[in-house]
């Protein structure tokens, strides 16, 4: 009797534990099928923060001027960052991660979720210029598998960006099955919205370059590649 009392109980724990293995697995597995929610970024009591830099201020010039980052992401995304903050109380999205409102809000909810998820990627893929500044490892070998080569693919890229009309964002992205593709995305859009992975982006909106360029957005987008920290892009494609 006391024998089978403790062999019901190792059972129980034995099937306990197996609940949690499955249950854990299941979640790997929810998160290895939805890219988006594997880089979710949520709010803190209720709003988004503006992002901090991984960098000084002046640390991309001469690529982007201490001014344009002053502006660009001290006034331009400091606003979409507290025009949401002023969206979310009572509405369905509060409390719920940057990517979940991109993908199922309209409107202002919207375009201002999508900046911030547009600029968040994009500042935190910069390093101070280097030159000869090039991709390594698989991400290298994607790009060449998709583009053929490096230099074909900064052609495309830069093509994408200085032919997109108006405000908007090009994108190097990933599809489900890992492999790469460009996109031109408008205003506030990101690649999530068509079920990619975004890696790198380039912000062809004005305020991105107007101080330091004018009206030259190619040549903005040219010297770009120098302060691209491919070690951030290389981390968003594993
Ligand atoms: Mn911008």
């Amino acid at each position: 009797m006391r024998k089978d009392r403790k062999n019901y109980w190792h059972l129980l724990l034995f099937l306990e534990l197996i609940e949690i293995l499955t249950k854990f697995a299941d979640i790997n597995v929810n998160l290895k099928n939805n890219t988006v929610m594997k880089k979710q970024t949520m709010p803190v009591d209720g709003k988004f923060e503006l992002m901090a830099l991984p960098y000084a201020p002046d640390a991309l010039a001469p690529v982007i001027s201490a001014d344009t980052i002053g502006f660009h992401h001290g006034k331009h995304l400091l606003a979409y960052v507290n025009n949401l903050n002023a969206l979310l109380p009572e509405s369905e999205f509060e409390g719920k991660a940057l990517e979940e409102i991109v993908l199922k809000a309209e409107g202002g909810m919207l375009n201002n979720a999508g900046q911030i998820l547009n600029h968040n990627l994009y500042f935190a893929q910069f390093m101070a210029p280097k030159a000869d500044n090039a991709p390594t490892g698989r991400l290298a070998q994607a790009i060449d598998e998709a583009f053929g080569s490096f230099e074909a693919f900064k052609e495309a890229f830069a093509k994408a960006g200085a032919t997109l009309f108006g405000s908007g964002w090009a994108w190097l992205s990933a599809d489900a099955d890992g492999k790469l593709v460009i996109t031109q995305e408008p205003n506030a859009a990101n690649p999530v919205q068509r079920g990619l992975d975004p890696l790198m982006t380039m912000d062809v909106w004005e305020h991105a370059y107007y101080l330091d360029y004018q009206n030259r957005r190619p040549d903005h987008l040219a010297a770009l590649w120098n302060i691209i920290d491919w070690d951030v892009v290389a981390s968003r494609y594993e």
